[in-house]
């Protein structure tokens, strides 16, 4: 599998240059905010924004993924569920 990570101009049919990557969209005021890669045309100025796809770890406790710099909300759960419940 070959992905190409090339994002051209449509106009221009030159290659954007990555300006900001996971760029944080809104206010932060939000708790999950958009996170996108800005790309610009240094030949037109064009600015095209991409999703950003979050970058995934696994827990080494559950091994559950979830993005890089987030608790991992299994084990969030299962802490509380511990304390009330016992297993
Ligand atoms: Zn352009
Ligand atoms: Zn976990």
């Amino acid at each position: 599998m070959s992905e190409t990570t090339q994002k051209i101009c449509p106009r221009c049919k030159v290659e954007l240059e990555l300006c900001r990557k996971s760029y944080a969209m809104g206010s932060s005021m939000f708790e999950e905010r958009i996170h996108a890669d800005i790309y610009v045309c240094p030949q037109c100025g064009h600015v095209e924004l991409f999703a950003a796809r979050p970058e995934m770890e696994a827990c080494p406790k559950c091994g559950t993924v979830h993005p890089v710099g987030q608790k991992c909300a299994i084990c969030a759960l299962g802490t509380v569920l511990d304390g009330k419940y016992g297993r």
